[in-house]
Order: structure tokens, then sequence, then C-alpha cells
């Protein structure tokens, strides 16, 4: 056991020391302790002396990890090192900011989510920062509930834990949390590695959707707990996804995974067919896994297709095919707005709904919004498209008249509009 006390000052390998405030938390590697250290306040992770297995190579992991720099935001990336000391250490990082909440209270309903608009974005914000991980060529090895935090507010994502992070190819004594981790390392057959990180990607991404495990269903209940060799079965020697299409052995029961059973028939069929593809082909072919751009594609038109009901709840349209829908909550009949087409999104044009930057122009940033459309406030039918972007937009209404539309203008959303937008992107609304 380790317990710093305040005041107690740590020797940050090439530096000065770091200043113990208070501790904040604790797990089963090591305590988590609120630390000052160069004018800034940060959180220090030490760990307890027996829990790492192969130390030397952790330590010389964790100090490349800190040389190579975060590869996204989204990271609470390690940034010093301690020095060796007592045969134990620890590394700081940024301290976690107001308002993120753990990702295992919002499953068990602890910390409600704002609203389904922020799940989709968590989502987002997940998948992106797997897809900077992995393309630094490191893998995470060990996603699970209890390393990521949430903003409920916005779905803005803060992951920690990232001393397991290590290059391709290489582990450092990680083998992951139980009901997360991929099947083929359950059985011992792999070590951790992108293609596992996938699997439990699309395991997290699952729960925060539906509020349930994609194996858990009528097999997994008919125990009255999961001993250690049921664990190896169920989620390693036989998973069975819960909405496998060809067994229907291991459904959701009514009564235990009514969440499961509620929320699954709320979601596109694409999404469906997503969860499907990595619980059924890609439990055996890693290659069926979703890379994070294909879920980042399919998670964008869902985001572009999904309107807020004047009752706050938010609906998807399957896809312009789809002529009107039933809001889930308050019953209303909503018709198919018009849509408009960039490229390859189709942004379905309903008050309150976004336009991006990364539509409009060359960029990455999926967050950043560039329009909204708002309401007419003397004419509630009449709905128009508000710049928001940093570059003025030409419009071309269907009558040939054309108008220019700075920052803070709006634009009427009428069929057969046309929109320039500055750069060489260009839309049309139909
Ligand atoms: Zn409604």
């Amino acid at each position: 056991m380790i317990d710093l006390k305040r005041n107690e000052r740590i020797q940050i390998k090439n530096g000065s020391k770091a200043e113990v405030i208070q501790k904040i938390g604790e797990g089963g590697q090591g305590a988590v302790y609120k630390v000052h250290y160069a004018r800034e306040d940060y959180a220090m992770k030490l760990y307890f002396p027996r829990s790492i297995k192969k130390k030397n190579e952790f330590y010389s992991n964790l100090e490349n990890n800190i040389v190579n720099g975060s590869p996204n935001e989204s990271f609470l990336w390690p940034l010093y090192i301690t020095e060796m000391r007592n045969g134990t250490f620890g590394y700081l990082m940024r301290l976690r900011p107001a308002g993120y909440e753990d990702f295992s209270k919002i499953l068990t309903a602890k910390v409600q989510m704002n609203s389904d608009m922020a799940i989709i974005n968590a989502a987002l914000h997940l998948v992106n920062a797997f897809k900077d991980l992995h393309s630094k060529g490191y893998s995470y090895q060990d996603l699970n509930d209890g390393n990521f935090f949430i903003n409920p507010e916005n779905g803005d994502v803060l992951i920690c834990d990232n001393d397991n992070v290590a290059p391709y190819g290489q582990n450092v004594g990680v083998d992951g949390k139980s009901r997360y981790i991929a099947p083929e390392v359950v059985t011992g057959k792999s070590r951790p590695n992108v293609h596992t990180d996938r699997f439990s990607l699309a395991v997290v991404l699952f729960m925060l959707f539906f509020r349930g495990h994609p194996f858990e269903g009528a097999k997994t209940a008919s125990h009255c707990c999961l001993t250690e060799q049921l664990e190896k079965e169920y989620y390693g020697v036989h998973p069975l996804f819960c909405y496998d299409p060809k067994d229907e052995s291991n459904r959701p029961v009514r009564g235990i995974h009514n969440n499961v059973i509620r929320l699954w028939n709320m979601y596109p069929r694409y999404i469906q067919d997503a969860f499907i593809k990595v619980f059924t082909a890609g439990i055996k072919d890693v290659n069926e896994r979703l890379t994070e751009r294909e879920w980042t594609n399919i998670l964008l038109r869902y985001r572009n297709s999904t309107i807020k009901c004047s009752c706050g709840c938010y609906n998807t349209f399957e896809d312009e095919k789809q002529e009107k829908l039933t809001c889930a909550d308050c019953g209303v009949e909503i018709n198919r707005p018009l849509v408009l087409t960039i490229n390859k999104n189709k942004i379905f044009l309903y008050p309150e709904t976004r336009l991006y930057t990364y539509q409009i122009e060359d960029s990455q940033d999926l967050f950043q919004e560039a329009g909204m459309v708002i309401i007419n406030k003397a004419n509630k039918s009449l709905w128009g498209l508000k710049n928001l972007s940093k570059r003025g937009w030409i419009v071309e209404y269907s009558s040939g008249e054309q108008k220019s539309v700075p920052y803070g203008g709006v634009l009427f959303l009428l069929k057969g509009t046309k929109i320039f937008f500055g750069n060489e992107y260009s839309g049309e609304i139909n």
C-alpha cells in the first residue's frame, strides 16, 4: 500500500518536484492524487508496488507515450512521469474537469444523458478518439466502462488509463476487463491489439445505445450468477449476440433486459446491421469488425437524419424515401422535412438541425457548428438556415434569384435551392 500525505513531494523525472494536495481516487492498480506541479494542478496516478507485472517495460512504454504526445484531445494522456521510488512510480495527467461523469454511472442510470443527440455525439467522440489512437500505431487494450467519462450535457468524452496504451503488436501485461474484451483474448488465443480494441469499442457503443450487453440474454439469465467458467463460455468460447438473426436462443428477456428490448427497434436498420455484423461474423473474423471510419460514416448518417420533435424527443428518418414518422414520445406525426445534400451528406432540415463545418469545407472537425435551422418568429411555417460559418454563402433559389448570406444571415428553406459555401463546396435542398 502507499499513502501519500498532504504536502509530500514527489520527484518528477527530468524536472522539479510535484506536491501532493489530496487523494482523489483509488483503483485496482493504484491511487490517484491531486498534485501541484509547475504552477498547475494535475492528477497523479501512483501504482501499487506489486500491481505492475513487467515494471521496466511498462515504465519505458509510458515514457515513450509521454514523448510522443496525445493522439486526440479526448485522452487524459500522461504528461510527466515520476522517478521510480520504493518500487513504484506514477505519472501526471490533466485533472478531469467538472461535468464529466463515469460511463458506469450512465449505464446504471445514476446519471441521465441530456438527449439522444448527446448520446450520438458521445459515440462519435469515442470512435474519433480511437481512429486517431490507431492511426498513430497504438492500441488501447483495455476499453471498459471504468476508463472513460462522458459529459451528459453535450456528449464530450474523456478517456483515462492511457498507461496501458502501447504500440501495435506490443502488450504491457494488460488483458482487459471481462465483458468488454474480445472473445479471442478471453480464450487466450490472442493478445490485445487493434482488432480486439475494435471489438471492445463495439461493445461500449452497444451499451451506450441500448443500455445492456450484446451477449446477455436468455442464456446468461438462466444462471443466478456467472462463475468464471460461465463468463468464459458466454463472452469467449460461445458468445451469442442477443439479436443474432439466425439464432434466437439468447434473446433479451422481459423483466431483465427491458432497456435493450425497448431501445433496439428505435434505431435505424443500418445501425442494427452494423452491430449484427460485428457480433456475429465479427466474433471469429476480425475483418468483419467495423473500422472507426466505418462507424464514423454510420454515426454521421444517423446524426444527419435525426430531428428534434417540438416535444424535445429526437426521432430518426431511415432514409429520404420515408415520408413520415411518429414521434416516439408524444405520438405526433412528422412529415419528412426538406433534405440538404452536400456530397455524401444528406441533412434533414428540421428546426434545431445543425450544419457542421466538416460538411461544408475540408475539415476533420465533426463537432464545430456551421449553421442551424431556425423558425421564423412571425410565420412559424417558414423555416430558415442560419449561417454560423466563417464564410459568406451564396444562395440561388429555384426562381433564379440570388442572394448572399453572410455570417448570421438566414436563407429560406425552399425546395430547389442551391447553396454555395464560399469554397468548392455546394449543396442543394430537395
Ligand atoms: Zn414528440
